[in-house]
């Protein structure tokens, strides 16, 4: 590969019939070569003095290395080649997996950035996915509560699908026992709620968000 190189000497003008000045630069040919070599070694060393041999399933030593030329790698072809070398090494296919994806989702990342690559692979975060699955909630018990009071236009009282939705509406979205309802003082069960359907949860009475006394 070939480099160009602009030197900090000054370009020399040459004065042309037509009245221009060309600058005419040196240009140093230069080549840029990149390798990537990742080295595994490993040795058993025998601590049990009455024996000499190693089981059969045991391998005395093992060297293994991987080379790659680097000039113009992505970095997807560098996971791709870490990851072979993962696999070389005896690690299994999930456990890279996760790997991989504990690069991208972890505390330390921001919820944007997180967010862009989780776009990229068709994959919600589940702070979105909450948002998201709340507000479909809150449609099902409207249109549930629209339904009943076709059915029996006539019924004085609320119907239960009306007094379920008028829960949830009091209740904004915020699942009793959920991590966003406890940040905002949800006394409810955690541990209880947490296998069950968001229509079916425990309810403490004496929490200040769901609770019926105040
Ligand atoms: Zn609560």
């Amino acid at each position: 590969m070939a480099r160009v190189q602009f030197l900090n000497c000054p370009p020399t003008l040459d004065f042309l019939s037509q009245g221009f000045y060309s600058t005419s630069i040196q240009v140093i040919p230069m080549t840029f070569s990149a390798k990537l070599k990742i080295q595994y070694d490993s040795e058993w060393t025998n601590t049990y003095s009455h024996s000499s041999s190693y089981g059969d399933e045991m391998l005395p030593e093992e060297h293994i290395t991987m080379e790659i030329p680097a000039e113009d790698l992505t970095t997807t072809q560098l996971f791709k080649f870490f990851s072979n070398f993962l696999r070389a090494i005896g690690h299994c296919e999930v456990g890279i997996m996760k790997g991989a994806c504990g690069t991208a989702f972890n505390e330390f990342q921001t919820q944007d950035d997180m967010r862009k690559v989780a776009e990229e692979y068709d994959l919600k975060l589940a702070e979105d996915y909450a948002k998201e699955f709340r507000k479909m909630q809150d449609e099902i018990y409207d249109l549930k509560a629209k339904l009943s009071r076709f059915e029996q236009p006539d019924n004085p009282n609320y119907t239960d699908a009306e007094m379920d939705a008028m829960d949830f509406q009091e209740w904004k979205g915020l699942i009793p026992g959920s991590p966003e309802a406890v940040k905002k003082n949800c006394k409810c069960p955690i541990l209880d709620n947490q296998e069950m359907p968001d229509d079916r949860k425990w309810v403490n009475a004496d929490c200040p968000l769901h609770g019926k006394v105040q």
